[in-house]
């Protein structure tokens, strides 16, 4: 509840709040007379913040002035785990139970910096901090960073003006940055330094004149953030299907670049069959799909050709997690599933299955693998074996505001 009083009142400010209004769903009452407007706030993920505004308030046409307050975030609980009916089951099967655990898998370097970044911009700066879109596509990740109290908004013209903005490890396109400068917002980038190469690469392909073929899935917002670098150049290509039917202006002068997070081999169908129609198109300086996807396909690949059933830790708006679901497939495994939570494990996944493979996609914190390994161990897969195909140092730099020693690294890149 917040209260305004007639005596701290500076101007001609009315009221809002996102939650808060007669559309939001929110709560308000004018207190006795009109000289105090006290508001409770009911949507907890949409802390209130009170800004100039041209009209009445919930029928009310003369109302009371209000001093703009930010209204401090109301903290959400700690995320809630679906919790299972029914324990899963030992059902003995023809062989020996066990697991094949991917390694590397989880928490890439540009997730890491990313989720950091949130962190101690509240640290610093107190919440709320609003991000654009989610910091990374994980369910858990963002529950707890707005337990926290971040505010997750999907355009910046939702952020109180002023007030600090994280641009979500996708990256943003140019016009999203000039929005939040518009507006006056402490803009925070924790775009991944993978993600602002590509971008980088679209915008020196669109000055030379070239036409761009951005093979990845179009309504990303990696996809839409570099494609809003150079739009005039740029042409999504969203899968192997539509390298066919895809037109250019002038085949002898187009390049390929790429999505950070798509299934490799997939892609190089797609680029294969653009070949075949346009026998001049260029390559990337650099691959685009980056070091923590291939490494993650490789390490499942090698899990899944022993595998009976494969379980991938991630979430379905993640796509690396979900292109590990389908390289796991196609790899050998007989099945494979992606959960957020260990709790999603069906019985009935088990059956007739002795090896389980399960890896995690790349913005997944490693104690949601440790909590599969523990129901599975309940259900008699008790002997776990790392199988390991590349060892991960790589370690990103906050972005500036956030830096509080020399280095600037997130100095935490492990898995948690
Ligand atoms: S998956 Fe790759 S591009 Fe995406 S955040 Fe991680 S390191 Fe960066």
């Amino acid at each position: 509840m917040v209260s305004f009083s007639r005596d701290t009142d500076v101007g001609a400010w009315l009221l809002e709040s996102r939650g808060c209004t007669e559309s939001g769903g929110g709560a308000w009452s004018a207190g006795s007379g009109r000289n105090v407007v006290m508001v409770s706030f009911r949507r907890r993920r949409h802390p209130g913040h009170l800004q100039r505004r041209d009209r009445s308030i919930g029928g009310v046409s003369n109302p009371v002035m209000a001093v703009p307050v930010l209204v401090p975030t109301p903290r959400v609980p700690a995320p809630r785990r679906p919790v299972r009916a029914e324990p899963l089951q030992d059902i003995p099967t023809s062989g020996h139970k066990r697991v094949l655990v991917a390694a590397p898998r989880g928490y890439c370097a540009g997730v890491d910096r990313a989720v950091l970044a949130v962190q101690k911009a509240l640290e610093r700066f107190g919440a709320p901090v609003y991000v654009r879109k989610q910091i990374v596509h994980n369910v858990h990740v963002v529950t707890e960073l707005e337990a926290a109290g971040a505010v997750f908004v999907d355009e910046v013209d939702e952020v109180p003006e002023g007030a600090h903005v994280v641009f979500s490890a996708h990256g943003v396109a140019p016009a999203v940055v000039q929005a939040a400068a518009d507006r006056g917002l402490q803009a925070i980038d924790a775009t991944c330094p993978l993600v602002t190469k590509v971008h980088r690469e679209a915008v020196r392909f669109a000055r030379g004149g070239r036409e761009i073929l951005l093979i990845g899935h179009a309504r990303h917002e990696e996809i839409e953030g570099i494609t809003g670098e150079a739009p005039e150049h740029v042409t999504v290509v969203d899968s192997p299907a539509a390298a066919d039917t895809v037109q250019v202006r002038d085949p002898a002068n187009v390049v390929w670049l790429s999505q950070t997070t798509l299934s490799v081999d997939e892609t190089m169908q797609t680029v294969r069959r653009l070949r075949e129609r346009f026998p001049l198109l260029a390559d990337p300086p650099t691959d685009d799909i980056c070091y923590a996807t291939q490494n993650r396909q490789v390490a499942i690949k090698k899990v899944a050709a022993d595998a009976d059933l494969v379980i991938v830790v991630g979430s379905a708006n993640s796509s690396n997690s979900m292109r590990l679901v389908e390289v796991a497939r196609a790899g050998g495994a007989r099945a494979a599933q992606r959960v957020d939570y260990a709790d999603e494990i069906r019985q009935e996944w088990l059956d007739g299955v002795t090896t389980v493979g399960v890896t995690s996609g790349a913005s997944v914190p490693e104690v949601l693998v440790r909590e599969v390994l523990a129901q599975l161990a309940e259900a008699g897969y008790r002997d776990v074996e790392e199988v390991h195909t590349a060892q991960e140092d790589l370690v990103f730099a906050l972005p500036k505001q956030l830096r509080d020693d020399a280095d600037g690294v997130s100095g935490r890149g492990g898995r948690r």
